[in-house]
């Protein structure tokens, strides 16, 4: 399936710049790759926008995104698609990216499950690729999977009066308790270490909650139920004490095992299962670039702000890897929005026209090639 961002008709032609992956990091560089009018794509496996925010938590409140005091996942995906689609660019949902390969004229081919995609630089913003929840090897957990047992809690209205057992001492445990706390019959969060990763913030507040945090060294004995889970039994292991606790639903938040899948396969210089970039977040691929979750480099935080500010560095030196004429920095937008809105719209203007001549007279010259020269950007 080929959607638009806009109402612009699909395309298969030679992009100036594809986004592998449409999380907020991807929504973010098809912005600017818009503001530096450049033809630009995006290709996600999922059948929605947004990434991790939409396939995990579209229902959390996010509070570190500048100029939001706090936003739902689910409507900073809104504005930032938003923000995104007012200048024109094609998406392609429910598509993965299997292969990636510079070809012998300088440009990047894509092969995809669906088909092949051809452009003049790549931005792989493919997060942590799939996202596979770590498990715990005891008996039920599979079984009950999508019968109480859960590892992420994307619509609160699931657990609305609900007895919930959270399990864990990261910030997604922590988030959830605080997120589920209003609706929740009860809940009782259980953490199998004596420090926790979450903010401390987030622990203080779960502390001052009705939240029931029993720490440290909780962990989970033995799930019982049939058709959905009944009951579970917890364990301190320094002490042997035993609770049985009647549940509805189990929250597992203890990681993420991550998987490049493909992505391993393409040449591109790995460390610790994330690319490698420069500063100006190229790979070692000519072309191809990296931002998000997915790349590392020293100081690297997996942080929505810090994947934009990536993004906005990876597109602009595109920008300037294509037409070295056009200036790296892109000025500001405070500026060049406006402009570069008009510019988008003469253009394609002149595009209908010339589709419209070559229709009433298909003997005249073929429409005006789309490059990137003359842009003036
Ligand atoms: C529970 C939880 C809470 C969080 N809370 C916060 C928070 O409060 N603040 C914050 O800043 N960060 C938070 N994060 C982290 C934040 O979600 C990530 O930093 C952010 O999603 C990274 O964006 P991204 O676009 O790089 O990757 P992602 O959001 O992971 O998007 C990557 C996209 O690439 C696609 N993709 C991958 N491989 C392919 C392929 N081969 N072909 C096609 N598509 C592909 C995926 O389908 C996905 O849609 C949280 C994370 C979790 C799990």
């Amino acid at each position: 399936m080929e959607a638009t961002v806009n109402s612009k008709p699909a395309e298969t032609d030679l992009y100036d710049i594809t986004f592998i992956g449409a999380g907020p990091v991807a929504l973010y560089g098809m912005y600017y790759a818009g503001l530096r009018l450049m033809r630009f794509k995006a290709i996600d496996m999922l059948d929605e926008v947004g990434g991790g925010l939409m396939a995990l938590y579209p229902e959390k409140y996010i509070y570190d995104v500048a100029g939001f005091p706090k936003v739902l996942a689910k409507d900073l995906t809104r504005q930032m698609e938003e923000q995104a689609n007012q200048y024109p660019g094609t998406l392609c949902l429910g598509e993965k990216v299997l292969s990636l390969r510079r070809t012998d004229d300088g440009l990047i081919e894509l092969t995809t499950n669906k088909g092949r995609h051809l452009s003049k630089t790549v931005v792989i913003c493919a997060g942590l690729g799939a996202y596979i929840p770590k498990k715990l090897d005891i008996p039920n957990v599979e079984e009950l999977e999508g019968a109480g047992v859960y590892y992420s809690a994307r619509r609160i209205s699931d657990f609305a009066d609900k007895n919930i057992l959270i399990v864990g001492g990261g910030d997604s445990a922590f988030d959830y308790s605080m997120m589920l706390e209003p609706v929740a019959r009860k809940i009782t969060h259980i953490h199998r270490n004596d420090f926790f990763s979450a903010h401390e913030d987030s622990v203080r507040k779960v502390r001052q909650s009705s939240v029931e945090l029993l720490v440290p060294f909780w962990e989970v004995k033995r799930i019982e139920g049939d058709d959905w889970v009944r009951e579970v039994t917890i364990v301190q292991t320094r002490t042997g004490e035993e609770r049985t606790l009647p549940i509805d639903a189990i929250i597992f938040n203890i990681g993420f095992l991550t998987n490049l899948g493909p992505i391993e396969q393409w040449g591109l210089e790995l460390e610790k299962n994330a690319i490698k970039v420069d500063s100006r977040m190229r790979t070692n691929i000519e072309g191809v670039y990296a931002a998000g979750d997915i790349v590392t480099y020293d100081g690297k935080l997996k942080l929505i702000s810090t994947g934009c500010g990536e993004v906005a560095v990876a597109v602009n030196n595109a920008k300037n890897y294509i037409n070295p004429r056009a200036k790296v920095s892109p000025g500001h937008s405070t500026d060049k929005h406006e402009l570069a809105q008009q510019k988008w719209a003469r253009k394609a203007a002149r595009e209908k026209r010339a589709a419209d001549d070559a229709e009433t007279n298909p003997t005249a010259s073929p429409p005006e090639p789309r490059t990137e020269k003359g842009m003036g950007q």
